[in-house]
């Protein structure tokens, strides 16, 4: 059994609905336990800034799934969501990113090939993915570092 973190955003379109729809499509898949959502969060843009305000989630997914066959199922409900994509360019209906999975002794998943990255590289600098993440996990700390002290960090730094 694995417990993954998944960081959710869309900020295109419908956003509240393809995250949704994504999350009960999710808990009905094959093979997922459990999935919980944190609170939905309305984020200013990272990077490119010239794009529309995002929302973002963290979910918590326990399932058997092992982290290549994980990523393909949210990689299928990415598809999906840009199936109902009215602008064929520009920002993401759905961006589904594993970003820390934890095996049931505890101890954290790592991977670095082509496809998959865990933890995912840039997770512990983003206040969007943590902030959603302690509202999960309020004692979650990683290497070393709460995730308290983190999320301060980041929010005098930004
Ligand atoms: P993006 O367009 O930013 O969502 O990136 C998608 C690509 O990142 C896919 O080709 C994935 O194989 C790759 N990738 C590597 N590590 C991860 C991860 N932890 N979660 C999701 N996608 C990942």
């Amino acid at each position: 059994m694995y417990t993954y973190y998944v960081s959710v955003g869309s900020n295109i379109g419908n956003r509240k609905k393809y995250i949704t729809t994504a999350f009960q499509s999710l808990q009905k898949h094959e093979g997922i336990y459990s999935v919980l959502s944190s609170s939905l969060l309305e984020t200013e843009p990272w990077g490119y800034t010239e794009q529309p305000v995002f929302i973002n989630a963290v979910w918590q997914v326990i399932s058997t799934l092992e982290p290549h066959t994980m990523l393909k199922v949210l990689q299928q409900l990415e598809q999906e969501a840009e199936r109902e994509r009215t602008i064929h360019w520009g920002p993401r209906t759905l961006d589904l990113d594993i970003i820390y999975a934890l095996q049931s002794d505890g101890s954290c998943v790592v991977y670095d090939d082509p496809t998959l990255q865990l933890p995912h590289p840039y997770f512990w600098e983003r206040l969007f993915v943590l902030q959603p993440l302690q509202e999960l996990v309020p004692q979650f700390t990683y290497e070393g570092e709460t995730i308290g002290n983190r999320i301060a960090y980041l929010a005098m730094h930004r």
